[in-house]
């Protein structure tokens, strides 16, 4: 169902009324499966409501309408309403009667004016208004449906809520899956899954470009929860068979956490010795609660004297291949390790530029170094960008390798 939320008030287009309804009904609405693809907002003027209320039964299946319902002259959103559908006003006396005890209980007189709330679409229903005295009208129209709400956002919310939407909710489930990988472009994962993501209405499928990562949302939804479960398993199994490699979660969570819960799991200690990134891998994985359970300790060997004082890095190894070297990245884990006797240690060393590249070793080759009491391995890569760009890289890769082996 294609919803249109069209809020009536001069002040908002003005600007002097800050639009929460709109918002707040949009997100109830998405709630319970429909879709609104439409905001409308239109001053207190009857033409051009007209125009915006003809517009909308043109386009969506469901039209909610806020404000415009008060007593006073400029509110006018059921009249016109009426006008265009072309349904008769009908006074109820009951509602009439409400309003009366409304105004007796506040001590105040009831003004013809209020009268004017009595009056409803022929055929429509009233909604309460436990906040104050303007009801809300329910209005079925030629498979359409219609519901004016008041203004002021707590009686609006309190009426749409309790009384509005159980009239137009069904028994629908959405549910909302994301996918997180590494390792891939956005237009390469886009690529990749093209024709699933092409032919596809329920679930829908969108990837989200993120700092290091894409995420890929998946929404399904219909009346059988059941149902909405397999369409859901269904497209995750077919996007895992192309593209397994590089998720790394289902939870919509870091890289950093999935490697924590990983060790946790596993209970593994875990300590990283940094070069190029300075710290950042540390500064990372310090940022998850809970992580002393599983982080030892972060050093930064950043000079070739802390790498053989701290790490055990021999000078030979140094002199011979130099710091940013396969075999430097390897000695510094294997250093720590020993040093330290935990499960893993991940070493990083690289040249994170801009200066200093060479043509044997430009700016971006960078050396990650893992040992574990298995043995030891080193990845080398080579990454473009600025100095951040390289040390962020570094610090997602070393993440990723780390969860892929844990
Ligand atoms: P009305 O029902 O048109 O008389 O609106 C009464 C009051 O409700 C306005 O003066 C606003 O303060 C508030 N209001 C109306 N429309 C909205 C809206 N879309 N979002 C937030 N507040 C609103
Ligand atoms: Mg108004």
């Amino acid at each position: 169902m294609i919803g249109e939320v069209i809020s009536v008030g001069t002040e908002i287009i003005l600007g002097s009324t800050l639009n929460t309804n709109t918002y707040y009904i949009t997100q109830r609405l998405s709630e319970i499966g429909i879709d609104v693809l439409f905001h409308t907002s239109v001053v207190d003027d009857s033409n051009l409501l007209k125009d915006v209320i003809n517009i909308g039964l043109n386009r969506a299946d469901i039209l909610i309408f806020t404000g415009g319902l008060g007593p006073t002259a400029d509110d006018m959103t059921k009249e016109v309403v009426s006008e265009t559908l072309g349904l008769e006003l009908e006074l109820d006396e009951d509602m009439e009667c409400n309003i009366k005890r409304y105004f007796d209980k506040m001590n105040r007189t009831m003004s013809s004016n209020n009268t004017k709330q009595a009056y409803k679409p022929k055929g429509s229903e009233f909604l309460t208004n436990e906040m104050g005295t303007a009801p809300g009208i329910y209005i079925e129209w030629n498979g359409k449906i219609l519901i004016l709400l008041p203004g002021p956002p707590k009686e609006m919310k309190l009426m749409f809520d309790k009384y509005a939407i159980p009239l137009i909710k069904q028994d629908y489930t959405i549910k909302i899956k994301t996918i997180s990988t590494i390792g891939i472009g956005e237009s390469k994962l886009e690529t990749i899954l093209k024709d699933i993501i092409q032919g596809q209405e329920n679930p829908t499928i969108a990837t989200y470009a993120k700092e290091g990562r894409v995420d890929i949302k998946v929404v399904a939804k219909g009346n059988d929860e059941t149902k909405v479960d397999e369409l859901l398993n269904e497209i995750i199994e077919k996007i895992d068979e192309r593209i397994h490699e590089h998720i790394y979660s289902y939870d919509d969570e870091s890289i950093e956490e999935v490697v924590y819960k990983k060790l946790k799991a596993n209970n593994m200690k875990i300590a990283f010795c940094e070069s190029c990134t300075g710290g950042l891998i540390s500064s990372r994985f310090t940022g998850i609660p809970g992580v002393s359970q599983v982080f030892d300790r972060g050093i930064v060997t950043y000079s070739n004297r802390s790498k053989v004082e701290e790490l055990g890095v021999k000078k030979s190894t140094l002199d011979k291949y130099g710091a940013v070297s396969e075999q430097v990245a390897r000695e510094m884990a294997t250093g720590l390790l020993n040093k330290t006797g935990v499960d893993i240690i991940l070493s990083t060393t690289g040249l994170a530029g801009p200066d200093g590249g060479t043509e044997g070793k430009p700016v971006g080759l960078v050396y990650i170094g893992i040992a574990t009491n298995h043995g030891s391995f080193v990845i080398k890569l080579t990454l473009s960008g600025d100095r951040l760009s390289i040390q962020n890289k570094t610090t997602l890769k070393a993440f990723d390798e780390l969860r892929k082996i844990i």
